[in-house]
C-alpha cells in the first residue's frame, strides 16, 4: 500500500540573495537542516556522497529553477528509496506576504519534474484581490497538469486562517471560494490550533476546527483535512484556562473528523518519543530556539510559558488516539509538517498511534469517479430524456 504525507512545506530562504548559495536558512527548518548548504549537508552523510539519485534529485530541481536545498532534496530522495518512508508527498502552497513556501508556478513545475512523487496544492490569500478568480485559475492549471500527467490526484488547496487571517466559517464571504472548490472535488488541508499565536486572543476561533462545521455539511466533494487536529497541546490549553477561556479545538476536531464523511486528521508535529520532541517544536520546548524577532507569531511568549511547563499531549488523548474505534483510525491521515519535525517522523507516528496513518491519506487525495475538470462540471447539463 502506498504511503503518502499530506503535509510537507518546501520552505526557501527568506532572503533571496541565499537561493543561489541554497542554504537551508528557513527557520522552520529543523536543526538537521538549518542553515547548511547542500554541499555541508551532504558532506555529514556518506550515504549521500556519490550517491546518483542525489544526483539527479539535484540536476531536476536546477534545471526547474528551484533551490537544492538539504530538506528538500533528502525528502525526495527518502520518498524514491526508503520503505519507511512516504513515497507520495503533498507539498503544500501558502499564499500570504511574506510566505516563504513555493510559489504557484514553481509548484507546478515540482509536480512537473516528479510526476509520481509529488502532489501540489495551491493556495490564494482569501483576504487577497480577485481571491475567487486567482483560485480558480490556480486550479484550473493543477487539474490540467494532473490530467496531462495522469497522476489521478485531486486539487489541493492550502489555507492557514491564522497567518491568513480569514474567518474559515465566514460563508458568506467565503462561498464562491468553497463552490470552485466543491465543483473540482478539491482537498483543502487546513492548520487548526492555537499554538502559533498564543497570544492574539481574536485568533483563537479563527483556528477552531468547528469553523469548518458548515463547510463539511454543505459542500460535500471537497475534502477537509484539519492539519494537527487543533492542536491539542496541555500548556496552550492551560495558559487559555488562566485566561478564563476554555480551548476545545482538540476536542472540537475529533467531533468534526467522527460526524463528517469528508473531514480527516492530520497529527503533523505532535507526536514524539522520548522526553525531547522532534524539530523546532523540540527546540521549542527546550528553549534553545531563538526566534529572535519573529514575535508576530508570539513565539517568545510561548517559549517563556514552555520553560515553566512541560509542552505535552495529556496521556488520555494519545490513548483514545491509539485504541480508538477503527472509525477513527481511517480518518486520521498522515501529515508530517516535515521540515518542522524530522525525517523519520512517520516512524514516530506508527509507534504511538498503533496503526500506519500514511496508508490512510492516499484515499483523501485518489481522485475517484468523475475525474474533475472546471470545464466538465461547467458544462450545462444535458435535457433529461424519458426511455
Ligand atoms: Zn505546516
Amino acid at each position: 500500500m502506498v504511503q503518502m504525507d499530506c503535509h510537507v512545506h518546501f520552505a526557501k530562504p527568506e532572503h533571496d540573495e541565499n537561493v543561489a548559495a541554497e542554504r537551508d536558512d528557513s527557520p522552520w527548518n529543523n536543526s538537521d537542516y538549518r542553515g547548511k548548504t547542500l554541499a555541508e549537508f551532504i558532506a555529514e552523510r556518506s550515504e549521500y556522497q556519490g550517491n546518483s539519485i542525489i544526483d539527479m534529485i539535484v540536476q531536476k530541481l536546477r534545471g526547474i529553477k528551484f533551490p537544492a536545498l538539504p530538506h528538500v532534496v533528502e525528502k525526495i530522495y527518502r520518498a524514491i528509496m526508503d520503505p519507511e518512508c512516504p513515497q507520495k508527498l503533498v507539498v503544500l502552497a501558502m499564499d500570504y506576504p511574506g510566505s516563504t513556501q513555493p510559489t504557484h508556478e514553481e509548484m507546478l513545475r515540482l509536480v512537473e519534474a516528479f510526476p509520481d512523487i509529488i502532489t501540489g496544492t495551491v493556495s490564494v490569500n482569501p483576504n487577497g484581490k480577485d481571491a475567487a478568480v486567482i483560485l480558480e485559475r490556480r486550479l484550473k492549471e493543477l487539474i490540467e497538469l494532473n490530467g496531462k500527467l495522469g497522476n489521478g490526484w485531486r486539487p489541493g488547496v492550502k489555507f492557514h486562517p491564522l497567518a491568513q487571517n480569514f474567518d474559515p466559517g465566514d460563508l458568506k464571504a467565503m462561498e464562491r471560494l468553497y463552490r470552485i472548490m466543491d465543483e473540482t472535488g478539491a482537498v483543502i488541508v487546513t492548520h487548526t490550533g492555537v499554538f502559533q499565536r498564543i497570544i492574539v486572543e481574536r485568533d483563537i476561533e479563527l483556528a477552531d476546527p468547528m469553523r469548518f462545521r458548515e463547510v463539511a455539511e454543505r459542500y460535500h466533494r471537497l475534502n477537509i483535512v484539519l492539519s494537527h487536529m487543533g492542536t491539542p497541546d496541555i500548556v496552550v490549553t492551560n495558559w487559555w484556562a488562566a485566561q478564563g477561556v476554555e480551548v476545545r479545538h482538540f476536542q472540537n476536531a475529533l467531533d468534526m473528523v467522527m460526524r463528517f464523511p469528508n473531514v480527516y486528521g492530520d497529527m503533523g508535529g505532535l507526536l514524539w518519543t522520548g522526553d525531547r520532541p522532534a524539530g523546532v517544536y523540540g527546540e521549542i520546548a527546550m528553549g534553545d530556539y531563538d526566534f529572535g524577532d519573529r514575535a508576530q507569531f508570539g513565539f517568545s511568549r510561548v517559549r517563556s510559558i514552555l520553560e515553566e511547563e512541560k509542552y505535552s499531549i495529556p496521556g488520555s488523548i494519545l490513548r483514545l488516539l491509539g485504541l480508538g474505534s477503527n472509525q477513527l483510525h481511517e480518518k486520521l491521515i498522515y501529515g508530517s509538517d516535515f521540515a518542522v519535525t524530522r525525517i523519520d517522523d512517520l516512524k514516530r507516528q506508527k509507534e504511538k498511534l498503533g496503526f500506519n496513518p500514511a496508508e490512510n491519506t492516499e484515499r483523501v487525495f485518489r481522485a475517484t469517479r468523475r475525474a474533475a475538470s472546471l470545464s466538465q462540471v461547467r458544462a450545462p447539463p444535458r435535457p433529461l430524456r424519458c426511455a
